[in-house]
């Protein structure tokens, strides 16, 4: 399947090239770990699942407007995808107070914010753990300019507005996720980058309350391949699957 060169192996994911260097595939692994690779293990079926969902989930955006790097699914684990040079930021958008934000703040996980949603910026850095910024320090160290940091805040809204109701009508509440977001190569428009999938989002089953998502693997939860396969099965009865 992958004829190009690796260019590059993350925790979760490995990016390929391809003839066309404005084109990259990324090849979504079994690999888990956690707390920036304290905890590692592994999700038989964790790659499918979460390349299946990512495509499914960026159809539905582009559909409403968010254009992405996705460009097609190669097989249940590799999509091609526009390349991007990627901008150092985790978005991270919260519903509802869960993870970090319960840590931070002292407040009890699943406490509604009614004023909602918040968005936190993270600088992507492994070395540092993923530290939280503000808009300040972005702009002082050039993450990204003005225009960008407001694009991209507009854009994490637009994520949520559209993931939102989707999640809810496959009865999952979509608690918190995180986003990536990079400059095309070909012509440097922001798109939505990465993958966006039940290891960079929390879900919670509304009729059990039962996390499906990660969080089953970081929290020793048990079940985590069973939830994962429920999201895949939910999303692409819903979304239809993804050539
Ligand atoms: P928290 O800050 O509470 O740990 O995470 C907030 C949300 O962003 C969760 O849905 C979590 O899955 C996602 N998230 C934040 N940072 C990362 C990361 O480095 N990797 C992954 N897979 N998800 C992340």
């Amino acid at each position: 399947m992958h004829t190009g060169q690796q260019l590059y192996e993350g925790k979760a994911k490995v990016v390929f090239a391809t003839p066309d260097p404005h084109v990259l595939v990324q090849s979504f692994k079994d690999d888990a770990t956690a707390f920036n690779g304290q905890k590692k293990g592994s999700i038989p079926g964790k790659g499918s699942v979460n390349c299946r969902v990512s495509a499914a989930l960026f159809r539905l955006l582009e559909a409403n407007g968010v254009q992405t790097h996705f460009l097609r699914l190669l097989s249940d684990r590799d999509m091609l995808m526009r390349a991007v040079r990627i901008v150092p930021l985790e978005v991270v958008v919260r519903n509802r107070v869960a993870g970090s934000l319960a840590k931070r703040l002292g407040r009890p996980e699943g406490e509604a914010i009614p004023a909602g949603p918040v968005v936190e910026l993270y600088y992507k850095d492994d070395s540092l753990g993923d530290p939280l910024v503000n808009e300040s320090h972005v702009l002082a160290f050039g993450l990204a300019d003005r225009e960008a940091l407001d694009a991209i805040t507009a854009l994490a809204h637009r994520v949520n507005a559209v993931l939102v109701p989707f999640f809810r009508g496959i009865g999952l509440d979509l608690v918190d996720f995180k986003l990536e977001f990079g400059r095309s190569l070909a012509d440097g428009a922001l798109l939505l980058a990465d993958e966006i999938s039940p290891d960079t989002c929390r879900l919670w089953d509304l009729a059990t309350g039962e996390r499906m998502d990660k969080d089953r693997f970081r929290r020793d939860l048990g079940g985590v391949e069973d939830a994962y396969q429920e999201v895949v099965g939910r999303v692409l009865a819903a979304a239809g699957s993804v050539e």
